[in-house]
């Protein structure tokens, strides 16, 4: 006998009659959809879209029930560690998103620099050609 199946979010175990999994299927205890990645064998954290089958295309939510025609689900799949691997992925993530503004940030600081810069340089050049219609006057 291996691991049961249970819910990947609560860790209560999927009843028998609720097999096989179909996909608008709910964990009894917690509601929680059954038919998603986090609940499937190819869920990996560590791959790109969190998928590790060579042929699905993972859907965005991996904790909504999803139409994926290679679901199977895997044993065991509640582990509060994974959840705690997963939240360290994404908060790379936010941080590899977080870098982008602050750069577009600081571009446009040093594009305000400059225009400040080529504004004197107008003014300057506006006081040269005054001068001559002053003499003129
Ligand atoms: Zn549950």
């Amino acid at each position: 006998m291996g691991k049961p199946i249970v819910c990947w979010r609560c860790g209560a175990a999927v009843k028998p009659e609720q097999r096989p999994i179909r996909r608008l299927e709910l964990c009894r205890s917690c509601q929680a959809d059954l038919h998603v990645c986090r609940l499937c064998w190819s869920y990996n954290p560590r791959m790109t879209g969190y998928c590790d089958h060579d042929h699905a295309e993972p859907p965005l939510d991996r904790e909504r029930a999803n139409f994926c025609q290679y679901f199977s689900p895997r044993p065991g799949a509640y582990s509060p560690a994974g959840h705690d691997a997963e939240q360290g992925a994404r908060k790379g993530l936010e941080s590899l998103f977080g870098a982008t503004p602050e750069e577009a940030n600081a571009k446009e600081s040093n594009t305000a620099g400059s225009e400040t810069n080529s504004d004197r340089a107008r003014a300057e050049l506006e006081q040269l050609f005054n001068k001559p219609s002053q003499d003129d006057g």
